[in-house]
C-alpha cells in the first residue's frame, strides 16, 4: 500500500537534559516528563521511563540502574537515550505505536557529529524521516523570534544541565556558547549553602523546592522578602531540624552561578558582529527554559548587560513548540535543520 505523504504524523521532540517533551500535530504537547530511564542490568530492558523512573533515582536495588542519558548536554548513554525516546513517543500517543512519523528532534548544541548521526539512526527506526535541530534555534522559533529575517536576535535557554546562548540571524546560528551551569547547579549551590551556613544537609528535591518557591535573583522582584521553612539533617546533632531561610539568603547562594550565566551572555555579545549586536541591544534578549523561570532573572540580565531582557511566554515549551513549527512551516523554516535522513 502506498501511504499518502500527508498522512505521516508530524512529531516534535525536545530532548532536554532535565525534561523531555513530545508534541504530536493535531494533539499538541502530549508528554512532558523527566529525562530519566530505569534499566534492568540483567536483561538491558527498560523498566520505567520518565516520572516513574525519576521517583526511583537513588532508590534502586542492585540490578536496576537509573540513567539520565543527557545529563550534561551530551549523550552519556546511547542505548538509554534510544529506549527513552521510543518509550515516550509511544506513551505520548496513548500507548500505541505511531505509524511512520516525521520527527524533528531538538538536541543540546554540545552533542557531537558522531552522536548526532547515531541518534538519528536510532530515532529513525520506525520513522519516515528524522531531522535534528539545535535546541537554541528551536527555542528561538518557539519563543516567536523572527529567525528567518536579517536581524540579530539573542536567545538564552537555561535548562537543567546546561545554559545555551545563541545569536541567530537569517535562519543560522551566528554565535553560540554553552555552559554546564543551569537549574541543577542552582539546586547544588543551595545545598552547599545550607551545609556551610546552617550546618544542614538537604536533599535535591528540597533544594529545588526552595529554589522554585523562594529564589529571588534580583533585589525588588516578586520573591523579595519571602521566607520558607526547610527541613534537613542537622550535621552537629545528627538529627532532623527545620531552619527558616529567606529569599535574600538564596540569592546569596545562587550568586556565583548567576554571575557565570551573566558572563556567558556578555561573552557571547562581545563575539557578535556589531550590526547584529545593535539589533539585540534594541530588541532585547529572550530568556527560555525552566531555569529562566527563576524569579528576577530577566531583571538581573537587563541590569548587568544594559539590554532589556524578556521571559518567553512559555519557557518550558519553547523548544518543543519550535520543533513543531518547523514541521508546520517546512517551506520557510527547513533551512534551520541539520541535513535530513529519510527512512
Ligand atoms: P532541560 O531543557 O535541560 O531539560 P528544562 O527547560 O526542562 O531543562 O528546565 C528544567 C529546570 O528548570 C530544572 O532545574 C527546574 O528546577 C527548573 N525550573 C522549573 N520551574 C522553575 C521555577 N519556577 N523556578 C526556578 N526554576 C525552575
Ligand atoms: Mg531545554
Amino acid at each position: 500500500m502506498i501511504r499518502p505523504f500527508n498522512r505521516a504524523r508530524n512529531v516534535g521532540i525536545d530532548l532536554g537534559t532535565a525534561n523531555t517533551l513530545i508534541y504530536i500535530a493535531g494533539k499538541g504537547t502530549v508528554l512532558s516528563e523527566p529525562s530519566v530511564v530505569a534499566i534492568d542490568l540483567n536483561t538491558g530492558k527498560l523498566v520505567e521511563a520518565g516520572q516513574e523512573a525519576h521517583r526511583m533515582l537513588g532508590r534502586t536495588p542492585g540490578d536496576i540502574r537509573t540513567v539520565r542519558p543527557l545529563r550534561d548536554g551530551v549523550i552519556a548513554d546511547f542505548d538509554a537515550a534510544e529506549l527513552m525516546i521510543k518509550s515516550f513517543i509511544e506513551k505520548g500517543n496513548e500507548g500505541r505505536r505511531l505509524m511512520a512519523p516525521r520527527l524533528v528532534v531538538g538536541i543540546p548544541s554540545g552533542v557531537t557529529g558522531v552522536e548526532r548521526r547515531a541518534l538519528r539512526d536510532a530515532a529513525l527506526v520506525g520513522a519516515r524521516e528524522v531531522y535534528l535541530i539545535d535546541e537554541p534555534m528551536a527555542a528561538a522559533i518557539g519563543a516567536g523570534l523572527p529567525v528567518t529575517e536579517p536581524v540579530g536576535t539573542m536567545i538564552v535557554d537555561i535548562g537543567g544541565g546546561t545554559t545555551e546562548v545563541a545569536v541567530i540571524s537569517l535562519c543560522g546560528v551566528v554565535t553560540c556558547e554553552s555552559l554546564r551551569v543551569a537549574g541543577d547547579e542552582f539546586d547544588d549551590a543551595i545545598r552547599r549553602y545550607m551545609k556551610k551556613v546552617h550546618g544542614l544537609l538537604i536533599g535535591e528535591r528540597t533544594a529545588e523546592e526552595a529554589k522554585v518557591c523562594l529564589a529571588s535573583a534580583f533585589p525588588g522582584d516578586e520573591n523579595e522578602a519571602l521566607t520558607l521553612e526547610i527541613r534537613g539533617l542537622h550535621l552537629a546533632s545528627a538529627l532532623p531540624r527545620t531552619v527558616t531561610i529567606s529569599s535574600v539568603e538564596i540569592r546569596e547562594a545562587l550568586g556565583e552561578s548567576l554571575a557565570m550565566i551573566v558572563d556567558l551572555i556578555k561573552r557571547t555579545l562581545e563575539r557578535t558582529p556589531p550590526e547584529l549586536a545593535s539589533d539585540i541591544a534594541q530588541r532585547g534578549i529572550m530568556l527560555a527554559g525552566g531555569g529562566a523561570r527563576l524569579k528576577g532573572i530577566s531583571d538581573l540580565v537587563a541590569h548587568e548587560t544594559g539590554i532589556p531582557a524578556h521571559l518567553a511566554e512559555n519557557p518550558l515549551e519553547c523548544v518543543v513548540l519550535g520543533c513543531a513549527r518547523v514541521l508546520e512551516d517546512y517551506g520557510r523554516l527547513s533551512r534551520v535543520l541539520d541535513t535530513q535522513i529519510s527512512g
